[in-house]
């Protein structure tokens, strides 16, 4: 089994809801066993600002399955819960699964960048990551307190 962080994240037709569900469907997911979930946190939108704000949350998930076949299962889950993909970049949405961390493995494929190309910068995927991995490193040698030294909480509230 490879320990995989997921970052949860919404902001529309109730958004808490949405991430209860998602966990619930994470727990489901074929070889896979979901291991721990953060708290919720209230987030300011990236981009866009004419969007409500988000609730985020990381999941702790031991999985067999190959990277992209897990992708595959996280955006299986968005659908369900009625992801509508739209033209504008960082626009709201009723559920995002991003693969964060695939155990220590770096990955570039067409469909796949992990670990996840903004993760090092969001102090929503960072602060809910240190709740789960206090001690983790990342792929490229940085530890997670030093990133939190550095990333500003920018308004995040624990729900
Ligand atoms: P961001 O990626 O900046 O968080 P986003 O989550 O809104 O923005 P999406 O529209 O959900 O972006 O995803 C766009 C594409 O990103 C997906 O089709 C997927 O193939 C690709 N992708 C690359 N790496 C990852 C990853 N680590 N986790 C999830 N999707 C990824
Ligand atoms: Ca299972
Ligand atoms: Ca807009
Ligand atoms: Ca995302
Ligand atoms: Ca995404």
């Amino acid at each position: 089994m490879i320990r995989c962080y997921i970052g949860l994240g919404a902001n529309l037709h109730q958004p808490l809801q949405q991430l209860e569900q998602a966990v619930a469907a994470l727990k489901q997911v074929k070889d896979c066993e979901l291991i721990a979930v953060s708290g919720f946190y209230g987030s300011k939108p990236m981009g866009p600002q004419d969007q409500p704000d988000y609730v985020n949350a990381v999941a702790a998930l031991d999985t067999e399955l190959a990277p992209e076949a897990l992708l595959d299962q996280l955006q299986q889950i968005e659908q369900q819960q009625g992801r509508q993909r739209k033209a504008e970049r960082w626009g709201p949405r009723t559920l995002d699964l991003d693969l964060l961390l695939y155990g220590d493995q770096k990955i570039n494929t067409e469909r796949l960048t992990v670990p996840h190309y903004g993760m090092k910068q969001r102090e929503f995927v960072l602060y809910p990551l240190h709740q789960l991995a206090p001690q983790l490193v990342l792929p490229c040698g940085t530890s997670l307190n030093s990133l939190l030294e550095i990333v500003p909480e920018n308004g995040l509230t624990i729900l």
